[in-house]
């Protein structure tokens, strides 16, 4: 099976941030793949925007570095690549100030889609929109991209909404989770949506409980600094967590339009019921070896920022009522493993005897390192010896049902930057989603400092705190295996 590209309208994407690391990891990498695929066409253009001083020519040198360090495979193409870099330009703004505005302006062709990609702090923002509209930049059909951190609470992201919203309404604004990028992500949605099988059965009489984990191997790295004012709460449950648990649990929208879903996944978040202390986690990694502990590694000997939560929530609606959502998300665990795991019921009733035991269906989802679907079933052993029962996992993984080629997805920063140009914001977040998920994150958060309680420590390479463990296990239930 061979993949199908459809090119999209040229365009002049700008990226502010232009020398920074999300820039030179994801972005310039994802674009050069997307020209690769042909779909960027022959006239389109990324510009590259920061206060920096260079020409194009030492930006180009950047870029050429940036795909050779982080997509060493695609950058072997060294005749696409200069092909590429011929469409990259640079123009040193500052997005305090007025310097390089005019120069900006000139660069860009009149008549096709302009996309500005914000991969800056948010601090910058507010002044970003602010200049694009003073300097007459953007026009009605212009796209703005965000990244997170969507603020670090409801005050703060109103006030980022709020911001943009000056200059650019919200059909205008692209705030980006890459999860929801991600193939399988949306795979989810075909696989409830598009099958009579699971549906029926997509509510708390058939499904026991749904975990969702997003596990890294690894700790926080150079991020240190921004990471120990943020912790895993804000940095990835009231994000992406809190994406996919909206996608699992909503109701089937009309149709797959970007407010009709947005529309669901609201509600999903609003029916949430506030979490009660006693069901809530937070960790902090230990040192192991010449790894340093959480504290030591971000520079902070008092620290009470968590590098792992988990929890369990509640959706109050006709669906889920009593079907508990345990998430969970942290750093230095045992392995690099992100799932969503649908766990259905026993059967009733052992036709087979009390020693074949009660099975359950358990749909995973499996978002990294290796995105497949995977729904596991019960069979009878095979051979002589009676009716024994046994778990096997039936394989959706697209490769070894629609060919090698299948497996070969654009990557979830190169769908998003192509969705943007195309208009398509069904896999970015609405404002008032982003608000309604900070505000049930808001008072958990709230309840830790004023207690005051420090994260409970865990062994490098382990599943987290033993009171994650608790968690399930009180409810007689269990964390499913991290592992990749
Ligand atoms: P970074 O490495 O610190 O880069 C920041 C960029 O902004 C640089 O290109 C910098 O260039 C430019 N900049 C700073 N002040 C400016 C100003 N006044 N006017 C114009 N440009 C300015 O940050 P990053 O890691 O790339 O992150 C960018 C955004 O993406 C942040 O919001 C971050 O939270 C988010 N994000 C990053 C990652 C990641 O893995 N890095 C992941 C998810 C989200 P000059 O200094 O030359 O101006």
């Amino acid at each position: 099976m061979v993949s199908r590209v459809i090119p999209v309208a040229p365009f002049d994407l700008v990226v502010f941030g232009g020398t920074g690391d999300l820039a030179r990891r994801k972005i310039l990498p994802a674009l050069f793949r997307r020209f690769l695929s042909g779909q960027m066409g022959d006239t389109s253009r990324v510009i590259g925007a920061a206060r920096s001083e260079m020409d194009a020519g030492a930006y180009r040198g950047f870029v050429r570095a940036a795909i050779e360090e982080f997509d060493a495979a695609a950058a072997r193409d060294r005749a696409q690549l200069d092909a590429f870099l011929e469409r990259v330009g640079y123009v040193a703004v500052d997005a305090k100030g007025s310097a390089g505005w005019g120069e900006l302006a000139a660069a860009l062709t009149e008549g096709r889609v302009r996309a500005f990609y914000f991969s800056v702090g948010p601090s910058l923002f507010g002044d970003l929109a602010q200049r694009l509209h003073d300097y007459g930049l953007a026009d009605e059909d212009s796209r703005i991209v965000v990244e997170k951190p969507f603020g670090r609470d409801l005050d703060s992201a109103r006030a980022l909404n709020r911001g943009l919203a000056r200059h650019f309404d919200e059909h205008q604004i692209y705030r980006i989770d890459h999860y929801l990028g991600k193939e399988t992500v949306q795979n989810l949605m075909a696989v409830r949506f598009g099958n009579m099988l699971f549906e029926p059965l997509w509510n708390s009489q058939y499904v026991d409980h749904i975990q969702i984990t997003v596990a890294e191997s690894v700790g926080v790295g150079g991020r240190g600094e921004y990471y120990d004012r943020a912790g895993a709460m804000r940095d990835m449950m009231q994000n992406h967590l809190m994406q996919l648990l909206c996608l699992i649990a909503m109701e089937p929208p009309a149709k797959f339009d970007p407010d009709a879903v947005r529309d669901e996944k609201l509600k999903v978040i609003r029916a949430l019921d506030p979490v009660e202390p006693g069901n809530v986690v937070r960790g902090q990694y230990e040192a192991e070896g010449d790894k340093p502990d959480y504290r030591a590694q971000v520079g902070n000997p008092d620290s009470a920022t968590e590098s792992f939560v988990a929890l369990k929530a509640h959706i109050s609606n006709w669906r889920w009522a009593g079907t508990p959502f345990y998430l969970r998300t942290g750093k230095r665990l045992k392995a690099r493993a992100s799932e969503i795991a649908v766990v259905f019921k026993e059967t009733p009733h052992s036709i087979f005897g009390e020693e074949a035991g009660r099975h359950r269906n358990i749909l995973t989802i499996k978002l990294q390192p290796n995105e497949g679907i995977e729904l596991g079933v019960t069979i009878k052993e095979p051979g002589p010896g009676g009716m024994r029962l046994v778990d096997v996992p039936l394989d959706m993984t697209f490769a070894e049902a629609l060919g090698p080629d299948s497996a070969e997805f654009p990557d979830a920063y190169e769908r998003l930057i192509m969705d943007v140009i195309r208009g398509n914001q069904t896999l970015f977040m609405r404002g008032d989603e982003v608000e309604a998920a900070w505000a049930w994150t808001d008072p958990i958060i709230a309840a830790w400092e004023e207690r005051g309680e420090p994260p409970q420590s865990y062994a490098t390479g382990s599943t987290g705190p033993e009171d994650a463990l608790m968690l399930m296990h009180r409810d007689g239930r269990r964390w499913r295996e991290i592992k990749p």
